[in-house]
């Protein structure tokens, strides 16, 4: 028998791993990224209808009907959401290699920068920087991005946009291809979508989302509690839904730590 699953099942039983959970809670209050009504259709926000509890509807049994849209919540993104993606034919959420669903994880904590000021942006220099106090990002690995926005902005004022548009941190194009460059897994943020809130005005605009999934690697927005995580050593599990052709979906984003 494989002595790394058993050390996984006994540090997973004796609690030396532990699984952290890295997704906020779905529901009618979940916000909602909100595109320019010129340019795109918005998605409508989640909803609940009981079908039946306990009761003449169903006696022993309680479910609902969930509408939503792909992007809601703590999310992924699949090469296909975006153009630069559309011909990956290992691009959908049905056709993602499984074997790429877990993960190794780099956090990168920017929330002190991203308190001072939503607007930050993440520099290539700045992940260079991060390598040499922690060592070189790795081939295959997540890159979060820690901001706490939740915990900054609270769930009301989560988009936190005003007349000239939403103002939440992000990478810049320069830091994408950097991260590119090192093949990795693909980028995630504590943000409503994986580019910064200003994105569309940048040099490229949404390098998160055009960059990343132009190479064919993924996105997951609105995480969570990755102040938890450590700078390295975590292993992200996030699968979406196997949607057929699906561009990405809501889904329980699960990582393990040791202390
Ligand atoms: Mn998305």
């Amino acid at each position: 028998m494989s002595t790394l699953m058993t050390d996984l099942a006994t540090g997973l039983l004796e609690g030396m791993v532990k699984v952290v959970d890295l997704t906020q809670t779905l529901g009618p209050n979940t916000p909602i990224i909100h595109l320019p009504e010129e340019i795109a259709v918005n998605s409508p926000p989640f909803s609940m209808k009981e079908i039946s509890k306990y009761d003449d509807n169903g006696p022993a049994w309680y479910w609902n009907v969930i509408t939503l849209g792909e992007h809601t919540g703590t999310h992924f993104d699949a090469p296909i959401h975006w153009v630069s993606g559309m011909d990956y034919a290992d691009g959908g959420t049905d056709t993602l290699p499984v074997q790429k669903l877990v993960g190794p994880a780099c956090v990168i904590d920017c929330s002190t920068e991203v308190a001072a000021d939503n607007d930050f942006v993440l520099t290539a220099d700045h992940v260079k920087a991060w390598e040499k106090q922690h060592g070189d990002i790795a081939k295959g690995s997540w890159v979060l991005m820690r901001s706490d926005w939740l915990k900054l902005k609270g769930c009301e004022n989560f988009l936190n946009a005003d007349d000239t548009g939403p103002h939440s941190p992000g990478p810049t194009a320069c830091c994408i291809a950097y991260l590119i460059e090192k093949d990795v897994l693909g980028w995630g943020v504590e943000t409503v979508g994986t580019d910064a809130g200003q994105a569309a005005m940048f040099e490229v605009p949404f390098p998160a989302h055009s960059m990343m999934h132009g190479a064919n690697k993924y996105g997951l927005a609105s995480l969570t509690n990755l102040d938890q995580l450590p700078p390295t050593g975590s292993i992200v599990i996030a699968a979406p839904l196997k949607i057929e052709n699906g561009s990405g979906s809501p889904l329980r984003v699960l990582a393990l730590k040791t202390d």
